[in-house]
């Protein structure tokens, strides 16, 4: 199941998106397979989940943060995260500069953009972005390289809504790129919206639920 669905989604992505397998609440016997099918990216949300999967899985495994990350949590997963997604903050930035160095390392970050029409969603706005960009503490910070941004859309039915939204963050993202930060990634799009981000500029997806099922929250 989860290997058929892996790779149907793979088979069906351009060769320049890079598919996140999103398995938080999943148990690692479901990573495995996907891990067996070829898959070696993976997105947690949660830090302790993260660092438990981490530990128990295989070493050439890609573990991506992507939720909300707490200041005093980015210690636990600084030695070995590969690209944290969700950054919101210039404090966020610090820890996360701090811990690097602390661990010999440049950790690959994502700002996180507020696209979303919901308040829940974490993230800068663009003039956020842009000042914490062009800020003195931020050209400090040696162990951290910001390489793209990332955003969620609305939770909607409304296509035209969520496309709207992904337009202007790729609007975004190729204006900061046009001023010379060297954005890579750009990663936008989930299990129920990835196709439409992908027609709209995205570079990374984040799919749980269509290769792992429906999570059981309890
Ligand atoms: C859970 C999650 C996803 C994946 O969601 P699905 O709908 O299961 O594909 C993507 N991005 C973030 C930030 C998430 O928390």
């Amino acid at each position: 199941m989860i290997k058929d669905n892996l790779l149907s989604i793979k088979n069906s992505i351009p060769p320049h998106v890079t598919l996140i397998a999103v398995s938080k609440t999943n148990p690692t016997q479901a990573i495995l397979d996907a891990y067996e099918a070829g898959q070696r990216i993976f997105g947690e949300n949660k830090v302790q989940e993260l660092v438990d999967k981490y530990e128990r899985l295989p070493k050439d495994i890609e573990w991506h943060m992507i939720g909300h990350l707490q200041s005093n949590k980015v210690k636990y997963i600084a030695p070995f995260v590969k690209l944290i997604h969700g950054v919101d903050s210039l404090r966020l930035l610090q820890e996360i500069n701090k811990r690097a160095e602390q661990n010999n390392r440049i950790i690959d970050c994502l700002l996180q953009i507020h696209i979303a029409k919901e308040e829940t969603k974490f993230g800068f706005d663009e003039k956020e972005v842009v000042e914490a960009l062009q800020s003195e503490e931020f050209k400090k910070m040696n162990n951290i390289k910001i390489v793209g941004l990332m955003g969620m859309a609305t939770n909607t039915d409304d296509e035209s809504q969520i496309r709207k939204e992904f337009k202007s963050l790729k609007q975004l993202f190729d204006k900061l790129s046009a001023f010379n930060f060297q954005l890579s990634t750009l990663s936008m799009g989930m299990s129920s919206d990835y196709k439409l981000a992908i027609e709209e500029g995205s570079t990374m997806i984040r799919v749980g639920s269509s290769i792992f099922g429906q999570r059981n929250y309890h």
